[in-house]
């Protein structure tokens, strides 16, 4: 039995083979024979995925290499849209959870993420100028409805950023994101009693009151609050996420006795969104295992990839999707929550998260490894998974960032 380890997750050396030059193909790029899983066209079949001009020209049964000037060697493995993970954490430097995003986000096979929370009113100026116009990976950002944007560094300073809520603000959380709808796509809160103190439900309303302005989803982060679970469901609208869905604390969506509370289904059933964001402290199996018998399956799964979880057990996003391959879902279905869920439910620019002709030409290409790896949740308990997905190569507007673990001919 093998240990997961960052280690194995790392690229090797790119395989690189010159061919000599053809006569201006027609594509940049061809993607050849790879299982293509692209649930937005119901597609899960060997396909080739020719490029041109950053987009995605034609996917087909079989396109000739000499149409192509360089071709990705992906037989055997399995080739998505780009994933989009919407729960990270990249303000690197600033916000105390934040890591780089190109190596933990487009190296692993996410082409765009989306900030939870990292930035508010106050700090998004500088996550515009310094993490997303700066970065390879496509970065949007939900803001924080406190100006001061994350504060927390447990355990060093475990003070949140709503702990005094004259820093929620509605007026320039709004005004802040009508100046950059172009990357903020939703307002966030965090609710945890560390954060938001026991006036939780009085900073949810001021976030409701920020989202409602600008007709945007609220992501509210859940788990060990002062209030109950449906005290906050009841100031959510159908749209909305919740994030840290299957997390192991009081507060989480169970009640005493194992049930999803009935609250959370009628609420799902209205059109709540449940978002997993694994983090350091926020996915366990016990409580995924119980909700997912019980027909309470996330809507999107995203990593919650920070500071405090990147070298384990979060790892990347690629591991999340493995642990809910392991819960039961098909891979289509955990491709589906990486790439067409969220581009629908937090309204990303159009040609994300599918392989569309005319989309971006953003991919991703993992090998699904089978064995035996031990994959731990947020509370140190493990399972012994039997396939995982290692991100192999990936395409960010058809060119092959970084280097490719696959071989890659230049022709
Ligand atoms: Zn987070």
């Amino acid at each position: 039995m093998k240990r997961y380890s960052r280690r194995t997750v790392m690229f090797a050396a790119p395989l690189t083979i010159l061919r000599g030059q053809s006569a201006s193909p027609q594509y940049e790029l061809l993607i050849r024979g790879g299982h293509v899983v692209d649930p937005w066209q119901n597609l899960s079949a060997v396909r080739d995925v020719a490029i041109a001009q950053g987009k995605v020209a034609r996917i087909a049964k079989s396109i000739p290499e000499s149409e192509a000037a360089q071709v990705l060697e992906a037989k055997g493995m399995i080739v998505t849209p780009g994933l989009i993970d919407v729960h990270v954490h990249v303000y690197d430097g600033v916000a105390p959870l934040g890591i780089p995003a190109d190596p933990n986000c487009i190296a692993k096979g996410v082409t765009t993420v989306l900030d939870a929370g990292s930035a508010g009113a106050h700090t998004f100026p500088g996550l515009r100028k310094y993490v997303i116009n700066v970065v390879d990976t496509r970065v949007y950002a939900l803001l924080n409805i406190s100006v001061i944007g994350q504060s927390t560094l447990s355990p060093g300073n475990p003070w949140g950023e709503l702990l005094d809520i004259r820093y929620a603000n509605p007026k320039l959380t709004a005004k802040t994101i009508e100046q950059n709808r172009d990357r903020i796509l939703g307002v966030k809160i965090r609710l945890t009693e560390n954060i938001a103190g026991k006036h939780d439900l009085d900073a949810l309303k001021l976030a409701r009151e920020a989202a409602d302005a600008v007709q945007l989803p609220l992501m509210a982060h859940i788990g060990g609050t002062f209030s109950t679970l449906p005290k906050i469901l009841d100031l959510l609208r159908p749209g909305d996420v919740i994030t840290h869905t299957f997390r192991q604390e009081a507060g989480g969506i169970l009640d005493d006795r194992g049930r999803v509370l009935p609250e959370v289904k009628r609420a799902v059933a209205n059109g709540l969104r449940l978002d997993v964001g694994h983090g350091a402290g926020s996915f366990g199996w016990a409580v995924a295992e119980s909700a997912m018998k019980q027909d309470v399956v996330p809507a999107t799964i995203s990593s919650d990839v920070h500071q405090y979880n990147v070298h384990g057990p979060v790892l990347d996003l690629a591991t999340t999707l493995s642990k809910f391959m392991h819960l039961g879902m098909t891979l289509e279905q955990v491709i589906e929550r990486a790439t067409k869920n969220p581009a629908q439910t937090f309204g990303f620019p159009q040609g994300l998260g599918t392989l569309k002709p005319g989309s971006e030409g953003d991919v991703a290409v993992f090998k699904l490894d089978q064995g035996d790896f031990m994959l731990f949740d947020s509370v140190k308990q493990s399972r012994i998974v039997h396939r995982r997905l290692l991100p192999v190569a990936t395409v960010k507007s058809g060119r092959i960032y970084g280097s490719a673990s696959i071989p890659v001919v230049t022709l």
